[in-house]
C-alpha cells in the first residue's frame, strides 16, 4: 500500500522568450520566467508551474523569488512527508506568511498526480463538466484607438464572446467611449491594473454610464475597503484580481460588498486547492467568477484552462494558446484554440501535457532536487 509520500521534488527556474514584449501598466517584459516543478509521489510525477512578472509589480512576487522560497522554503516542509489532500500540501505551506505563487506550482503539481491517480483528466477530477472553453479576447495599448477599433472589428468577426480593454491614465474615458459607440451591442469590460484611487469615483461613475461587464481592479492591488465603498456609488460589477490572494480575502470581498466579479489566477491565490475554495465559496454566495492566467507555458494553461471548466465560472476566461505569445512553448501536446475561439481539453489522466525535455534544458537557468 501506498502513503502519498512525497519521495522527490525538481525545481526550475525557466526563462522563455517572448515573441514581442509583454506591455502592461507595470511595464515591459521580453521573457517568462517560470517554476516549473516536478513531484514524485508513489509510482506517479506531476507537475507545475507558476510565474510571477520579473520583477515584483503584479503583485509582491518575482519569478526569481519563486524558485528561492519553493526551494529554501517550502519544498523542504514536502519532501518525505505523506500528503493526501490538497488541503494538506497547504497546512504544511501556512508556517510561511505569503508567497502564493510559489505555493502555486507545488500545488498544481500536487493535483496532476492526484489526477493520473485516479485515473481522470484533471478538468474532470476538479468537477468540470466539459472539457470545452471558450476564452475572450484581450487589448492592450494601441497607437492610436482607429487601430484598436479596427482589431476589435476584426475579433467581433471572428465571433471572440468579449472582449477586454486595458484602462490607464491616457487611455481611458475617450478609448471606452469610442469602442462603446462603434460596437453598441458588444459584451466589453475594462481592466485598471489598480491604477486609481477613490478621487477618481466621478470618472469611474461616468464609466458606469457605458454598459461594460465589470470594472476589473479599479483601485490598489491590496484593496477592499475603499472597493466596496466604489462600489456603492456605480451598478457596473467590479471584480476584484490583485486584491483576492487567498480564500480568506474573497470572503472578506464577498462579505464587505467590494466586488460583484472575482477572477481567479490559480497562481495569484497559491494553487488549484485555494482557487477551488474561492470557487465553491462564491458559488454558495451568488458571486461569479472567472480565470484568468499569467502568460504560463502550456503547463499553468492547462491547469487554469481545467478551473475553467467549473460551475461557477460565469465569464469568458483569459487563456491563451502559449504559442499567441512565447516563441516555443515549453509543454507538449501544444494547448491550442481548436476553430479559433474554443479549447478543447485533453482527455488524458492529469494535467494533459508535460515538458518537452529538451527544451526544458535549454529554457532552464537554475534548477534544484530535493530526496528522500
Ligand atoms: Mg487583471
Amino acid at each position: 500500500m501506498s502513503d502519498h509520500v512525497i519521495e522527490r521534488i525538481e525545481l526550475y527556474l525557466v526563462r522563455m522568450p517572448l515573441i514581442s514584449p509583454w506591455r502592461t501598466a507595470y511595464g515591459s517584459d521580453d521573457a517568462v520566467e517560470s517554476l516549473v516543478v516536478r513531484l514524485f509521489i508513489d509510482d506517479l510525477d506531476g507537475w507545475g508551474e507558476a510565474n510571477a512578472f520579473q520583477q515584483p509589480t503584479y503583485c509582491p512576487e518575482y519569478s526569481r523569488g519563486l524558485f528561492d522560497v519553493a526551494t529554501r522554503f517550502l519544498a523542504p516542509r514536502l519532501i518525505g512527508r505523506p500528503i493526501g489532500t490538497g488541503n494538506e500540501m497547504q497546512r504544511r505551506f501556512a508556517l510561511y506568511k505569503g508567497h502564493p505563487f510559489a505555493k502555486a506550482a507545488l500545488d498544481l503539481a500536487w493535483w496532476d498526480v492526484a489526477a493520473k491517480r485516479a485515473e481522470q483528466p484533471l478538468w474532470k477530477f476538479m468537477g468540470g463538466s466539459s472539457p470545452v472553453i471558450r476564452p475572450g479576447e484581450d487589448f492592450g495599448v494601441t497607437d492610436s484607438i482607429d487601430l484598436l477599433l479596427d482589431q476589435i472589428a476584426d475579433a467581433a468577426d471572428r465571433g471572440f464572446p468579449r472582449i477586454k480593454l486595458k484602462y490607464k491614465q491616457g487611455w481611458d474615458l475617450p478609448m471606452v467611449r469610442a469602442v462603446r459607440k462603434r460596437f453598441p451591442d458588444l459584451t466589453l469590460h475594462v481592466d485598471c491594473n489598480a491604477a486609481y484611487t477613490l478621487d477618481d469615483a466621478d470618472m469611474f461613475a461616468e464609466l458606469d454610464e457605458l454598459e461594460l461587464a465589470m470594472i476589473e481592479q479599479p483601485l490598489a492591488h491590496d484593496d477592499l475597503v475603499d472597493h466596496a465603498r466604489l462600489q456603492e456609488r456605480i451598478r457596473t460589477p467590479i471584480c476584484l484580481d490583485e486584491s483576492i490572494t487567498s480564500p480568506d480575502k474573497a470572503r472578506k470581498a464577498v462579505e464587505l460588498g467590494a466586488c460583484g466579479f472575482i477572477n481567479i489566477k490559480p497562481g495569484r491565490v497559491g494553487g488549484i486547492t485555494p482557487a477551488l475554495q474561492i470557487h465553491d465559496y462564491c458559488l454558495a454566495h451568488g458571486v461569479p467568477c472567472w480565470v484568468g492566467g499569467m502568460l504560463d507555458s502550456g503547463l499553468g494553461a492547462h491547469a487554469a484552462a481545467a478551473l475553467a471548466t467549473l460551475a461557477n465560472m460565469k465569464y469568458p476566461p483569459d487563456i491563451f494558446p502559449p504559442s499567441k505569445f512565447h516563441r516555443q512553448d515549453l509543454a507538449t501536446p501544444a494547448l491550442a484554440l481548436s476553430d479559433e475561439l474554443t479549447m478543447t481539453l485533453p482527455d488524458t489522466p492529469g494535467l494533459g501535457c508535460v515538458p518537452v525535455p529538451t527544451r526544458l534544458s535549454e529554457m532552464t537557468v537554475e534548477t534544484a532536487t530535493l530526496e528522500v
